[in-house]
């Protein structure tokens, strides 16, 4: 007998058993909708109402939802929250930028803006993988860059204006996976930028910001510096087209319309606070259990920086982390594996407000079960 012959009881299984940090689970109910549209919608033009309309329908709910302020904006684009680093390179940044870089993905757009020949080398404040770092004034800094919620790490830190910064210095806040689950003040920030196949519940391949009137303006001025911009990677171009309902090139449509779908769904079940009530609901059961196991322990050792998004779970020495993910993928039970550079014995699990918390505790019930019998 194999490990992976060890079945969990259905009885004790969740309803749903995706609980990837991205691309997440997205609804059944969703995928219904969409399919109801397979002939009218997909496949159709995004130049055309029938298209644009869903843009709109994206936009707008997004603005709903994160009770957005005025002279704000929902820009979007295709290339996922990696190609808005690289926009936000070319377009965001007038030459200096400071970071605070507590895991992979916050290091990324450092790399994109160290790269940049036309830049000032950025600062950078770091911290090891899960703790946070924090940006701090200082002057002739124009862009200031931050992570809500390293997914890398589970560490979650509050969305808030670096104070006694330059006057104009935009802050960039990527929510990519924290927008949607964790709470914020969206006039705390410049640009909330974020990709659907997180806590939206949709699927991958395209950004969305919301965008301050500073952080629009300060794209326009940048283009009239004449920089060279990558056409792809223009955040004028982007802006634009957003305005019109479109994108500058051709989005996926699925993308697009299960987004607004979530969107939609979120809005009615009671917005941004039912979604981070939810997403609390669920962390509230995993760290509970992993403070209550005798083999398990939140990784991220602060109770305030634990995320209520994204959780990892250390397992003790003699617990294979490894082994539990694979029983419980063959057992449908799918994505609980660690981000695979921070290398250690863990388990990571999505808390977005798609997933239902009764779901989560499920899984808790289920990794016990497996543990027993590894044991
Ligand atoms: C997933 C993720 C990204 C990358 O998003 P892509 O759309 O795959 O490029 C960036 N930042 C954070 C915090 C993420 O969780």
């Amino acid at each position: 007998m194999t490990v992976t012959d060890i079945r969990i009881p259905d009885a004790i299984k969740p309803v749903d058993g995706r609980f990837g940090s991205g691309p997440s689970k997205v609804r059944p109910e969703g995928v219904e909708a969409l399919s109801a549209v397979s002939r009218t919608f997909m496949g159709t033009s995004h130049r055309q109402a029938t298209v644009k309309d869903h843009v709109a329908r994206l936009r707008r709910g997004l603005g709903e939802f994160f009770s957005m302020p005025d002279g704000y904006e929902v820009i979007l684009s295709n290339g996922g929250t990696s190609a808005f680093w690289e926009v936000a390179t070319f377009g965001l940044v007038r030459e200096k930028a400071q970071f605070a870089e507590f895991g992979e993905f916050g290091a990324k757009f450092v790399q994109a803006v160290t790269d940049a020949p036309f830049l000032a080398e950025p600062t950078v404040h770091r911290a090891p993988g899960g703790q946070a770092a924090y940006l701090t004034a200082e002057a002739g800094v124009d862009v200031y860059a931050t992570v809500q919620n390293e997914t890398s790490t589970g560490v979650a830190v509050p969305v808030r204006r670096v104070e006694g910064a330059d006057r104009g210095a935009l802050l960039l806040t990527d929510a990519t996976s924290g927008g949607g689950s964790l709470d914020v003040d969206v006039r705390e920030t410049d640009v909330y930028y974020l990709a659907p196949q997180k806590a939206l519940g949709s699927d991958g391949g395209i950004w969305l910001a919301l965008m301050s009137p500073a952080a629009i303006e300060r794209a326009f001025e940048i283009k009239a510096t004449k920089r060279y911009i990558p056409q792809f990677l223009d955040l004028v171009t982007a802006i634009e087209q957003s305005r019109l309902e479109q994108t500058y090139n051709t989005p996926a449509l699925a993308t697009v319309f299960l987004a607004a779908e979530q969107v939609d769904w979120m809005n009615a079940q009671g917005g941004l606070s039912w979604a981070v009530k939810r997403s609390a609901e669920s962390a509230a059961a995993i760290y509970g259990w992993a403070d209550r196991s005798s083999f398990a322990e939140p990784f991220v050792t602060d109770p305030a920086l634990r995320s209520a998004a994204v959780a990892t779970i250390d397992f003790a020495e003699g617990i294979d982390a490894a082994q539990i993910a694979k029983v419980l993928r063959a057992n449908d039970v799918v994505d609980t594996e660690p981000y695979r550079k921070l290398g250690r014995n863990q388990l990571r699990v999505a808390l977005y407000p798609t997933v239902d918390p009764s779901d989560v505790t499920a899984l808790t019930t289920c990794i016990d079960y497996v543990v027993e019998r590894l044991s």
